[in-house]
This record gives C-alpha cells, structure tokens and sequence, in this order.
C-alpha cells in the first residue's frame, strides 16, 4: 500500500529533514508516527500527498510510483488519499454539508450520490444533525469530525493525519482517534502523526517514531518508545 525505499528529503537551504527512510505499511494498517518536533513527520506526509519531490529515493502509494507520476496524474491520485489536519482547514463561509459536499463536487461526483454519500458520511462522524452548521458555530472536536468527514467522503483507500488532535482537549482528542480507527475497521489504511503519547498508549497499533529524519523505532502492536 505505502513503500518508501531509501528516501531522502533536503530542503532548499540544506535542511535534510528525511534521511534515507524504507518503510512499508500494508493495507489495512493503522500506524501511529510519532517523534519530536522537526523530526520530519511533516514531511513524510507532504511527500505521500505529492506535495513535495523527494531529494533521493522512490515512493510507491496504492501501486503507484510517485517519482514518476505526471502533472496530469496528481489529481487522480489524490483522490486516492485523505488528509486531516491540525487546523481542521473548513470554508467558513460554508455549513458543514457544503464543506463536505465540496469535496464530492471536485471530483465530478452527480448530484444525486452526493445527496446520499454527505449524509451517510456526517452520520458516520456523529454529526448528522449539525449539518446546517457553520463551522463556528462548533466545537473544535466538531470541527475536526468535519474535516475526518470531507477526508473519507471520496472513500479514499489511505487516510493520512498530521497532528489532528493537536488543537483539541483529551476528550475530544480520545472521540477523533476512536473515530479514526472505526475508519481504519473500515478497511482505510491510516498513518496518524502524532504527539500525544498518552493517547498512543491507549490504543494498540503499530508506532513508528522518528529522530532527526529517520526511523529510530518501529513497534508492531503499542508501546511508544522515548526517541
Ligand atoms: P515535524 O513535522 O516532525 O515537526 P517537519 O517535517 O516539519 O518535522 O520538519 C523537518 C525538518 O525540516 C525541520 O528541521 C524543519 O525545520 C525543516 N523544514 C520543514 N519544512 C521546511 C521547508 N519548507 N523549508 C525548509 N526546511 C523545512
Ligand atoms: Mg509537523
């Protein structure tokens, strides 16, 4: 599903944030990335979303080779790949329903199954009533289920969150990450960075913690490791 194979991230002004980093997650993994503050989570993100080119090596998502995907291609591939961030990044001039809807009209998707799909997806996310919302008019964990919801409405195979509990309390921080693996039950690969270390004791899954652009640790099944 992921294959990372000696891949090497150095930022224009010589900062090497990924350094030589193989990795593979299957499908149907729920991975946790874990790591200090610049370790190059980030960028391991930016670089399976495409937003960045790598410096050295080849990344290949859902049986595609980045590397050499063209121009032309990266929508199509993005369709592929949800994302959640810590900002949430809503249209605030929109209510929850258009928010989610948006995403459904990017890709072309007829009316009649985006009158199905939104609902059937701000369900899933526990936020069937407040679709009229605007997104101030909600909590910040509200918020970020808006997001999870505009993410997984295109059905991606991959689901990918950088810090998305980063602005939320531990309430609504535990509700997302619950979320997040009923996603993952779901049959969505998901790659979650992350902080929170109590949070990543709570649940079992795979942790991969970074230092200083590699991998240092990469436990199957819980435990987060002090980098
Ligand atoms: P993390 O998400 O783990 O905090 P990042 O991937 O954001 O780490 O950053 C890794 C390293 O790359 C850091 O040293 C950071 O300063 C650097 N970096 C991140 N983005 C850029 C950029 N656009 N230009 C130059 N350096 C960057
Ligand atoms: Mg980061």
């Amino acid at each position: 599903m992921i294959d990372l194979d000696h891949v090497s991230k150095v930022y224009e002004k010589g900062q090497r944030a990924i350094d030589s980093v193989t990795l593979h997650v299957d499908k149907g993994e729920f991975v946790f990335i874990v790591g200090e503050s610049g370790s190059g989570k980030s960028t391991l993100i930016r670089l399976l979303l495409k937003e960045l080119e790598p410096t050295k090596g080849t990344l290949t998502v859902n049986g595609k080779v980045l590397n050499t995907l063209r121009h032309r291609q990266i929508p199509n591939y993005r369709r592929g790949v949800g994302v959640v961030f810590q900002d949430f990044r809503l249209l605030n001039d929109r209510n929850v329903y258009e928010n989610v809807a948006f995403a459904q009209h990017v890709i072309e998707r007829p009316n009649h199954e985006i009158k199905r799909r939104v609902p059937e997806t701000l369900k899933l996310v526990g936020l069937a009533e407040k679709y009229r919302s605007r997104p101030s008019e909600l909590s910040g964990g509200e918020q970020q289920r808006v997001a999870v919801a505009r993410a997984i409405v295109n059905k991606p195979d991959i689901l990918l969150a950088d810090e998305p509990t980063g602005n939320l309390d531990p309430r609504n921080s535990y509700d997302i990450m619950k979320l997040l693996e009923e996603i993952n039950n779901q049959g969505t690969t998901v790659l979650v960075v992350t902080h929170n270390r109590e949070l990543v004791d709570k649940f079992n899954k795979r942790v991969i913690t970074m230092k200083r652009g590699v991998i240092a640790h990469d436990v199957e099944e819980g435990g987060y490791i002090e980098a």
